[in-house]
């Protein structure tokens, strides 16, 4: 039987002499596993399809359980990611944090566009802030979102420096002040990368940074995954 998908390679890995495993990220069925043969070759006409962050329309050969891809169209290759190292680990990050996040056979057609989304902003723009964002929205449709527009305890509208109780997730007024501290920096930051209106003469070098490690600690916790790319991506930021 055969099955057409829109997806996303989230993961690789090599097997036999020039074969590849697939994680896929599908539109039409979730997480699921491909086997690609002989992609390792140079000459492989299917080679870009094996290819991390390749967005393609998959031919799938089902036997079982199990799947083989026998031909595959190119729908972006997102090709600028793979030209700098820091769009690289960035989009590694949001792959690796898909990866995480889903289980097989559950099909999110949200995530699934808010990702292929946030690739193509990587590739044109800032790939931190196309992260933070993507970042967000992937936690708040995993049942972890973030609320940066008020104070937990007392609704004051959030500004200046703030506090982060990492356990609820939940941001505090510098009053209510539950968790640690967060800097206005980073504050900002959040605000901008999902779409509100945010101070941007508060913004420092650093703040991408120190929002992105709020986010790693965060998924941490919610999770109990690790994403290696996540952590290199956040050591690699000045
Ligand atoms: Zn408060």
């Amino acid at each position: 039987m055969e099955v057409k998908v829109d997806a996303l390679v989230l993961r690789t890995a090599d097997y036999g002499e020039s074969d590849k495993m697939l994680t896929l990220f599908s539109l039409q069925q979730g997480k699921i596993s491909a086997a690609i043969k002989g992609v390792r070759k140079a000459s492989a006409k299917l080679r870009f399809a094996a290819q991390p962050f390749c967005f393609a329309e998959y031919v799938l050969a089902r036997r079982g359980d199990r799947y083989t891809v026998i031909g595959a169209t190119m729908t972006d290759g997102f090709y600028a990611l793979h030209e700098n190292i820091d769009k690289f680990y960035a989009a590694a990050t949001l792959t690796g944090v898909c990866d995480a996040l889903l289980y097989g056979g559950i099909v999110n057609e949200e995530l699934f566009l808010r990702a292929v989304n946030a690739l193509r902003e990587m590739c044109e723009g800032d790939e931190a802030e196309a992260l933070i964002g993507f970042l967000l929205h992937a936690l708040a449709l995993s049942g972890y979102a973030l609320d940066l527009s008020a104070c937990a305890v007392c609704g004051a509208p959030l500004s200046g420096r703030t506090y982060f109780d990492l356990a609820r997730g939940s941001f505090t007024c510098g009053e209510c002040a539950v968790g640690s501290g967060v800097s206005a920096s980073t504050l900002e930051i959040l605000k901008k990368c999902t779409g509100t209106p945010y101070d941007d003469s508060l913004i420092c070098a650093d703040g991408k940074k120190r929002a992105l490690k709020l986010l790693y600690a965060y998924f941490r916790s919610k999770t109990d995954e690790k994403v290696k790319a996540f952590a290199d991506y956040i050591a690699m930021l000045p």
